[in-house]
């Protein structure tokens, strides 16, 4: 890592922002042997793939579960041992009123559960894999998921809440995005199920570091980009710290709103493009529950990963009402870390930011207390004995998120589907600046994010080529 006063007055291209996508297209761009320099205004890498410390625990904050495509992705761009770090979650449980069951996420298992659980015909379940295989972002985007889930399974709420419920706690979408956000999401899940890395995320954002620094990638943590530099309507570089660094292009990585009408400034936007970016609609954000397991204590395996829920029917208003009814339960054992024999809690609901928004410290002490009792009232249930074996408990909001990373109203997925046109026209608007992130649902989560620093860093460098 380096001070600012360490940086040089020069890159080919700054990074701002250490989040899955801004990592990932730094290492790219060092790959293109390109002098990168990496801004993370925060004190530690990650962005939402975030992990914390607290009284000798380690919480991780997004590492719940992604596909296994991300064991390519890591192969390809990362290394070999952060590949081979990557696991599967074998126990996937679901618990509310209309069923109960526990799957693998695999094609296989899920079939078995959809064709002897919910009584579907196996022709039915097969036509609707290949469906969602056969969706392509090109396509005619007008269907929108409640209207394929009725061609396949018409009035059948509870088999909808099976097949989206995972995918809105994963990216905040609902049944009203267009279908080809659930097919992609859903296709890459429903392949080999659900995956982890072990070791944590403190080891993954640690192996990323040590990878960028290996490759000649600049780092500076602590560094928050205070605006994007432009000459003659180009990107010229980055005032950061009230230092000025030149730069040939600038990747964003912050927040999209944000780096467009706060570090590029709206002055600067032509005004179809800044009309677009200022109607383009942020995901949801979230609630999470972060609970530690006294040393020394054990909890039983109650399954990796429940999705409980005491709302009767699936009801995506209801998921994101503050009086919660639906948590999501990843449960860390000390399989997570080899060698700590430790034992967390993490319980992600998703949330309103105007729940959260404006309430007195007062108020949000005690949302933020009630947030905290629920969660392990309910985890009871799953684990009855578990609230004399927690010795920490915290609580995090849409706030918490808004705070540690500038995303504008603690979106937690980036934003809806219109987005993605946003980020790919951000070059367009101003030669020489990308951003890079989670946007339109396909480009969240770790895997998006990802994928989407790999594209857009393929982008930089072929501007970078012309230039
Ligand atoms: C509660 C929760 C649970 C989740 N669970 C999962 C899960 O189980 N599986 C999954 O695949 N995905 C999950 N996700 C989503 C996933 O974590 C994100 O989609 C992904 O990590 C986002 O990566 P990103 O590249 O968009 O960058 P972000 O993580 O959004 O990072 C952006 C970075 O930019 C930095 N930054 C912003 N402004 C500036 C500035 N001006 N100067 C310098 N730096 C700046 C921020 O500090 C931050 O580090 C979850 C998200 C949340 C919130």
């Amino acid at each position: 890592m380096k001070t600012l006063d360490q940086l040089q007055d020069q890159y080919d291209v700054i990074v701002i922002g250490s989040g899955l996508g801004g990592l990932t297209a730094a290492n790219r761009l060092a790959h293109f042997d390109r002098k990168v320099l990496l801004l993370e205004q925060h004190f530690v890498l990650g962005g939402l793939a975030a992990y914390f410390r607290r009284k000798g625990h380690i919480f991780d904050v997004s590492l719940h579960g992604f596909p296994y495509g991300m064991v390519k992705t890591c192969r390809k761009y990362w290394n070999k041992e952060i590949a081979s770090s990557i696991v599967q979650l074998p126990r996937i449980v679901f618990d509310n009123p209309q069923f109960s069951l526990e799957t693998s996420f695999t094609t296989e298992d899920f079939t078995d559960k959809l064709v002897n659980n919910f009584g579907i015909s196996r022709e039915t379940v097969d036509n609707f894999y290949k469906t969602l295989a056969e969706m392509n972002f090109y396509d005619d985007q007008s269907m929108k998921t409640a209207e394929l889930f009725e061609q396949f399974f018409p009035g059948r709420n509870d088999v909808v809440r099976l097949l989206m419920e995972p995918i809105t706690y994963a990216n905040g979408s609902t049944l009203s995005e267009p279908a080809i956000t659930y097919g992609i999401v859903f296709s890459n899940f429903m392949n080999k199920g659900v995956f982890t890395f072990e070791g944590g995320t403190d080891k993954l954002i640690d192996s990323m570091a040590a990878e960028l620094e290996k490759n000649g990638v600049d780092i500076a943590i602590r560094a928050r980009a205070e605006k994007i530099l432009l000459q003659d309507g180009r990107a010229c570089g980055v005032q950061v710290g009230g230092k000025v660094i030149r730069a040939k292009s600038v990747l964003s990585n912050a927040n999209l709103k944000g780096t467009a009408l706060n570090l590029i400034g709206e002055e600067n936007l032509p005004e179809d493009f800044c009309h677009d970016t200022q109607q383009m609609r942020l995901s949801t954000g979230s609630c999470q529950v972060y609970m530690g397991i006294r040393e020394g204590e054990k909890i039983d395996d109650v399954g990796d990963l429940l999705f409980t829920s005491t709302h009767p029917t699936f009801d995506p208003a209801a998921l994101i009402d503050k009086h919660v009814t639906s948590r999501t339960y990843s449960i860390y054992y000390p399989k997570t870390r080899p060698g700590l024999d430790r034992y967390t809690v993490v319980a992600s609901m998703n949330a309103k930011y105007e729940d959260w928004d404006g309430l007195s410290p007062e108020e949000y002490a005690k949302g933020k207390e009630y947030l905290c009792e629920d969660a392990m009232a309910h985890l009871e249930k799953y684990l009855p004995g578990v609230r004399g074996k927690i010795d920490y408990v915290e609580a995090a909001t849409p706030k918490t998120f808004e705070r540690y990373t500038g995303h504008l109203r603690g979106a937690s997925f980036g934003t809806k589907f219109e987005g993605l046109k946003v980020s790919e026209n951000l070059p367009k608007a101003v030669p020489g600046v990308y951003h890079t992130g989670s946007a339109a649902i396909i480009m969240s989560g770790w895997l998006g994010a990802a994928n989407y620093g790999v594209i857009v860093a393929n982008q930089v460098e072929d501007f970078l080529c012309k230039s």
